[in-house]
């Protein structure tokens, strides 16, 4: 099994693990971020991309995905490797190194690992439809990283969250758009929602799918039916976007031989796990302290980072110096 070697292996590509990338690029070393999801930002980007946030220091007022855009540059100064649709299952330890196992078969070698894996994986919550698994990436998707693949087509977007509004303004004035939402009650940012209402879009509340129908592997109608009158409407569409939020599970890191404590990681103040060489930081970890926040993600990623260095190298100092004295 061939495996490709790191310094640090961080687990997690929201805010806290884009810093840490970052910050072990600073300290020379040579990170591998890896993360479930296909794009970085973790939370920001999955569940609140258009939000603005207020308490990140340095910005008066910064919109969630821009945040994650900064963060993203900051961390690819150095070049670490960054992974997405990497979900790591397993880690065992040979020698002084440890081996990290993803659902899809690959392994990477790290000699630390940096746990940043906030809330846990995310997956999308997914139609309980029993055909919708024959037609996934065949006309019904989760994820939509480029909604201009869509442009010119039937799309039926459902959803009433911040990412399927998104979409959905991305599409309105360029496809022939369908909204439905199982409530009246939209989640999404209120901005957000009153743009698609005033699109073109159609947008029918009180709907839900009911089935999926196509020919040669590709999606050609949707069933639609109101949930209150159980009347039912058939569209053609050449796209479902389905965004009913996501679900998210701490699941394999459980069974890692990491001390768990409140659902969490315990860290010491080194943000240390109970095996050596593995740090945990953000949202992820317990300590007394712990506020579940931006702001103290980048700290405790930047505790973690200079800890590990000082780990992979006991004569390298802890106080990694000031940024301000590096050379671009
Ligand atoms: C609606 C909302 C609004 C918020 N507003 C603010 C705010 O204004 N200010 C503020 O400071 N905080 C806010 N927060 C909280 C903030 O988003 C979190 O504190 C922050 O995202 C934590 O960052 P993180 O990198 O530790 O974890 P996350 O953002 O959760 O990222 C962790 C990443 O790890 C990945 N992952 C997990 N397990 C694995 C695995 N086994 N393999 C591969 N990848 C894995 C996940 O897919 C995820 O992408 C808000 C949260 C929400 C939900």
């Amino acid at each position: 099994m061939s495996q490709e070697h790191y310094d640090i292996a961080i687990i997690g590509a929201g805010p806290t693990g884009l810093y840490a990338a970052f910050y072990a690029g600073l300290r020379g070393l040579n990170a591998l971020v890896v993360d479930s999801l296909p794009q970085v930002g973790g939370q920001l980007t999955a569940l609140y991309p258009k939000k603005s946030i207020f308490d990140v220091a340095g910005y008066p007022d910064i919109v969630a995905e821009n945040l994650v855009d900064n963060l993203h540059t900051q961390a690819r100064q150095y070049e670490p490797t960054i992974l997405t649709k990497t979900k790591i299952m397993s880690i065992d330890k040979y020698d002084s190194e440890f081996a990290l196992h993803s659902e899809d078969g690959r392994s990477f070698s790290s000699k630390t690992i940096l746990i940043a894996a906030g809330v846990g994986a995310f997956s999308p919550r997914k139609l309980q439809l029993e055909e919708a698994l024959q037609w996934e990436e065949k006309g019904l998707f989760y994820f939509v990283q480029n909604p201009e693949v869509f442009h010119g087509s039937k799309v039926l977007v459902i959803g009433g969250g911040d990412s399927a509004m998104d979409w959905a303004m991305a599409l309105a004035d360029n496809s022939d758009l369908t909204v439905i939402h199982r409530r009246d009650k939209f989640t999404a940012h209120e901005d957000s929602v009153n743009k698609v209402k005033s699109s073109s879009a159609t947008i029918k509340t009180f709907y839900e799918l009911k089935s999926i129908h196509g020919t040669n592997g590709q999606v050609e109608k949707a069933v639609i039916f109101n949930n209150k009158t159980k009347d039912e409407e058939t569209l053609e569409v050449d796209a479902i976007l389905c965004n009913m939020g996501f679900s998210t599970n701490l699941g394999p890191i459980k069974d890692w031989g990491i001390e768990i404590l409140n659902n969490a990681i315990k860290v010491d103040i080194n943000m240390a796990t109970n095996i050596e060489g593995i740090y945990a930081a953000g949202d992820v970890v317990w300590h007394p302290a712990k506020l579940k926040l931006i702001a103290t993600g980048f700290a405790e990623a930047a505790i973690a980072v200079n800890n590990a260095k000082t780990n992979l190298d006991p004569k390298a100092h802890f106080f990694p110096g000031h940024s301000s004295s590096a050379s671009k």
